[in-house]
């Protein structure tokens, strides 16, 4: 895939992932560079849902750019993730709202459904006060937090981010998107559960046999995604 193919995916991940009620605002999305593993694309720093491909800005794995736009603070997150996973071909960091009480409660995030069922391995909880102490803006400026979140994720395709967010992870775009997505689904759908009563969640092996079955079936979604997000900028 050449860069300039690469770049109009990202742009449409962008309006996907708004459209979805993943990102609002704030968030991000990556992808590296095929043919350039050491390099990855990332919007400037503005709101998802007005990205096109003219906004994308092509980073190296210590967050620099030779384009001079103003790039995210957080690219950090993308960069060391990248350096530390190798299989890794794409970021998706949000603040996805059902997410965020898995974060901060002492209740684990698990797959209550087949399409999540990627998540059966279990996620990571970032704790940045491990870090930099207690006075911190939460956020991922500086490529040694990203390093710290990338050890936390290790091999897991999620990690959550306590009161901030989450990163879910992929070897392809597209499934990087629908990670964040069923995550996104699977938190709302297991707060209702846990409201009703006893959950009975998927076992590791049906989470494990789903997310196989689910990975050939992303390119149904993703042009399901793409024309409910078309009419953008
Ligand atoms: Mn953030």
């Amino acid at each position: 895939m050449t860069v300039a193919d690469q770049t109009a995916s990202l742009a449409r991940a962008n309006r996907i992932l708004v459209t979805e009620g993943v990102l609002d605002a704030f968030g991000h999305v990556s992808v590296r560079v095929t043919d350039d593993p050491d390099r990855f694309l990332l919007a400037r720093n503005m709101a998802p849902a007005s990205v096109t491909a003219d906004d994308v800005m092509e980073f190296d794995l210590d967050g620099r750019s030779e384009d001079e736009r103003r790039p995210y603070l957080e690219r950090f997150i993308h960069s060391e993730i990248y350096r530390a996973r190798p299989d890794v071909m794409a970021v998706v960091h949000s603040h996805s709202p059902s997410v965020i009480p898995f974060g901060v409660c002492d209740v684990e995030l698990r797959p209550v459904f087949h399409m999540a069922g990627f998540l059966a391995d279990g996620v990571r909880r970032f704790e940045i006060r491990d870090e930099v102490g207690e006075g911190s803006d939460l956020l991922v400026r500086n490529g040694a937090l990203g390093a710290a979140l990338a050890r936390t994720l290790a091999d897991a395709p999620v990690a959550l981010m306590r009161g901030h967010g989450s990163v879910a992870v992929a070897g392809s775009l597209e499934l990087a998107v629908y990670r964040a997505i069923y995550t996104e689904k699977n938190a709302a759908i297991q707060c209702q559960a846990q409201a009703m009563g006893t959950v009975e969640y998927l076992t590791v092996g049906e989470g494990r046999a789903a997310a196989a079955t689910n990975a050939g079936q992303v390119a149904r979604a993703w042009d399901l995604w793409s024309r409910a997000a078309a009419e953008g900028p």
